[in-house]
């Protein structure tokens, strides 16, 4: 059973995981519009650009560097979930946007900052680009997850679209 729900690579939750907990996110905010939540999109830039210069496996290894780096940022009760290749998604529960702002800003830089050492000389540098849904009184009410994925999936295309390593809030 944890191998249907998780990812081999990485050891975290897989879509299939990451689409229930945002069910159940989605369902007590239902119940209580005070529990409010956000959700993110990570989509790694230029990605296959490190496969082609290192290989596959210096790939691997830096998107296990990057799930550690967010993982130092987060808290036990966030979802962080390997949503596919080299994209993430994150719910963080209990939190207006505007407060979870800085955490997420501080995502972004961290992912930045890594310096992955390939055979203690390369150095590879990465970044990430983050798309942003949240349900906010009077800004947007999500009742389905799949709205609040592709809600999150295309304010993340805006990111990319925006020139790359960049936040963008999804907006109506
Ligand atoms: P961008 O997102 O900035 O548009 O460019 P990208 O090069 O990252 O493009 P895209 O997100 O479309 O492609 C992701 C690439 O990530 C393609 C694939 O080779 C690579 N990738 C996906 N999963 C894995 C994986 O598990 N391991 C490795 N090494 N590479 C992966
Ligand atoms: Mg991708
Ligand atoms: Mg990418």
């Amino acid at each position: 059973l944890h191998e249907a729900m998780h990812d081999a690579l990485t050891g975290l939750p897989n879509r299939i995981l990451f689409m229930d907990r945002l069910e159940l996110a989605l369902r007590r905010y239902r119940r209580d519009p005070h529990k409010l939540f956000a959700v993110l999109f990570f989509d790694l830039d230029r990605f296959k650009q490190v496969n082609d210069t290192h290989g596959h496996l210096a790939g691997d290894s830096l998107l296990v560097t990057v799930v550690s780096t967010i993982y130092e940022q987060i808290r036990q009760d966030d979802t962080l979930s390997r949503y596919g290749g080299e994209e993430f998604a994150l719910i963080l529960p209990g939190t207006t946007l505007a407060a979870s702002r800085n955490l997420i800003t501080r995502l972004k830089d961290a992912i930045a900052a890594i310096n992955y050492k390939l055979d203690g000389h390369f150095v590879i540098r990465i970044t990430a680009s983050i798309g942003v849904a949240s349900n906010e009184p009077g800004v947007a009410h999500f009742n389905e997850p799949l709205d609040m994925i592709k809600a999150a999936d295309s304010a993340l295309y805006a990111a990319k679209h925006a020139g790359r390593n960049q936040i963008i809030e999804w907006e109506p």
